[in-house]
C-alpha cells in the first residue's frame, strides 16, 4: 500500500484553500498536479543548465541536450518503444494527433475512409475533419452500448477496401472506458490498416506497452501525468515515421538547407522543428521518475479503490445518473443528479472547495449520443484520499438537495 499522506506532502498545492475551504482537487483528468520533484527539475534547468539543445559545443548546451535525450530514453523505456528514433516530443496529445493527421493525410486520397469512435476527444476528431478541406475523406464512427463499451462487431464491419486509418482513444476521458486496443489494432492490421491510439487518459494510470499493443502511433501529454505543461510525446513506428513528410519546417529538423534543395534530419528530429521546450522536456523525465518511484501498479490500484468507493457513495444519492459503467473502467466518474445542470452543481461544489469538471469535456459528439449537454466529472489521481471521496459524496448530496 502506498502512503498517501507522504505523497500529498510532495504536492504543496493540495494545502491551498478555495475561499475558506480546503481544496479537494478532483480534476486530474484535465490536468494533474505536479510534485515538488518535478518543479525542482524545472528550477534546476533554469538555474544551472539553460542553453539551447543539439547545437552548441559549449558545456551547458551539451548538458541541456543530454537531459532532453535522457528524457527521451526514459519515455522509450516507459512505453517500451523499440528505439528513441520513435519518440517525438510535441506540445501535447493534440499536436501529436495533428502531426499524424497532417503527414499521414498526405498519403490519403479522395474516397478514403478513417474509422473513429463516438467517444473521441475533439482533438481526435477535428484534425481529421481539417483533412476534409483538401480531400473527400469519409469519417466512420464506431458506436457504444449503454455501459460505454465500443460495439466491436460494428467496428469490424466498418472495414472496406477504402479504409486507410483507425484513430481511437485508449481510455475515454468522460466514460472511463478502457478500450480493447489490442483487439482494435489486430483487427485493423488484418485489413492492413494502421492505428493511432490517443493515450492521454491512459499513461497517467496504467502501464502502456506500445510493442505489445502493436499500435502504429501513440500520443500522450506530460501535464496529465504529473509533469509540466507544454510537452507531449508522439510515438510512431519507424516504418511510418520514416515515410512521412515533416509536419513543420525550421531549425533542428534539417540535414542541409539550400534554396535549391533541403534535406531533413534523421528521426526523430525530422519532426521536431525549432527549439523544443527543452526545460519542460527535461523536467518531464522527473515526472516519469516520480511515477516509477511510487509504482504505476500501486497508483492504478489506489485509483480503482477510490473509483469504487465514489461509485458506491454517489449511487446512494437520489436522482443520481452515472455515465460510463464499463467493467474495469478508469478513474473518472461522470454524473448528473436530478434535474440540476452540471454547471450549477460544479459552481456550488467549487464554493465548498471541490474542483470538478463540468460541461462536454471536449467530447460533444459523445454528449449528443448520450442525449445530454454535459456532465459533472470527478477524476482521481494518486494524491486523492478516501476521505475526500466521502466528502465529495456528502457535498453532492447537499448540493443536489439545494438545487432540486
Ligand atoms: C486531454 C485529452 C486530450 C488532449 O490533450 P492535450 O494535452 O490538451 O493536447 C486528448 N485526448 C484525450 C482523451 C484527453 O483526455
Amino acid at each position: 500500500m502506498i502512503d498517501i499522506n507522504k505523497i500529498r506532502e510532495d504536492f504543496p498545492i493540495l494545502k491551498r484553500e478555495i475561499g475558506d475551504k480546503l481544496l479537494v482537487y478532483l480534476d486530474s483528468a484535465a490536468t494533474s498536479q505536479t510534485p515538488r520533484q518535478v518543479v525542482e527539475a524545472i528550477n534546476e534547468m533554469y538555474y544551472r543548465h539553460k542553453a539551447n539543445v543539439h547545437r552548441g559545443v559549449h558545456t551547458m548546451s551539451l548538458e541541456a541536450t543530454d537531459m532532453v535525450e535522457l528524457t527521451r530514453e526514459k519515455v522509450r523505456r516507459w512505453i517500451n518503444a523499440e528505439s528513441t528514433e520513435e519518440v517525438v516530443f510535441t506540445r501535447g496529445t493534440t499536436e501529436g494527433i495533428n502531426l499524424v493527421a497532417s503527414s499521414m493525410g498526405e498519403m490519403f486520397a479522395n474516397g478514403d475512409e478513417i474509422i473513429l469512435t463516438v467517444m473521441e476527444h475533439h482533438s481526435n476528431i477535428v484534425p481529421w475533419q481539417l483533412l476534409q478541406r483538401h480531400k473527400r475523406i469519409r469519417l466512420r464512427v464506431v458506436p457504444i452500448d449503454g455501459e460505454g463499451n465500443l460495439n466491436m462487431a460494428a467496428y469490424e464491419d466498418m472495414f472496406t477496401e477504402n479504409t486507410r486509418f483507425v484513430a481511437v482513444t485508449h481510455v475515454s476521458n468522460v466514460l472511463g472506458t478502457v478500450n480493447p486496443v489490442n483487439d482494435i489494432v489486430s483487427i485493423a492490421h488484418r485489413h492492413g490498416v494502421p492505428v493511432l491510439v490517443d493515450g492521454a487518459q491512459a499513461t497517467p494510470h496504467m502501464r502502456v506497452d506500445v510493442r505489445a499493443m502493436d499500435c502504429d502511433f501513440y500520443a500522450f501529454s506530460s501535464h496529465k501525468m504529473y509533469g509540466p505543461s507544454g510537452v507531449g510525446v508522439l510515438y510512431g513506428k519507424k516504418r511510418w515515421l520514416s515515410r512521412m513528410t515533416p509536419y513543420q519546417g525550421g531549425g533542428e529538423m534539417i540535414g542541409n538547407v539550400s534554396f535549391e534543395k533541403t534535406t531533413f534530419a534523421e528521426l526523430p528530429f525530422k519532426f521536431e522543428a525549432g527549439t523544443p521546450d527543452f526545460v519542460d522536456v527535461a523536467a518531464f523525465g522527473a515526472a516519469i521518475d516520480y511515477i516509477e518511484s511510487v509504482g504505476i501498479e500501486e497508483i492504478s490500484a489506489h485509483e480503482r479503490r477510490l473509483l469504487r468507493l465514489a461509485t458506491e457513495e454517489l449511487t446512494k444519492i437520489d436522482g443520481m445518473r452515472i455515465f460510463g459503467t464499463s467493467a474495469g473502467k478508469g478513474a473518472v466518474l461522470s454524473f448528473l443528479v436530478g434535474t440540476a445542470s452540471a454547471y450549477d452543481v460544479g459552481l456550488l461544489l467549487d464554493k465548498l472547495g471541490f474542483a470538478v469538471r463540468t460541461g462536454h469535456h471536449c467530447a460533444q459528439p459523445l454528449m449528443t449520443s448520450l442525449g445530454i449537454q454535459g456532465t459533472v466529472r470527478a477524476s482521481f489521481a494518486v494524491y486523492n484520499t478516501e476521505d475526500e471521496v466521502r466528502r465529495l459524496a456528502a457535498a453532492v448530496g447537499r448540493v443536489s438537495a439545494m438545487l432540486s
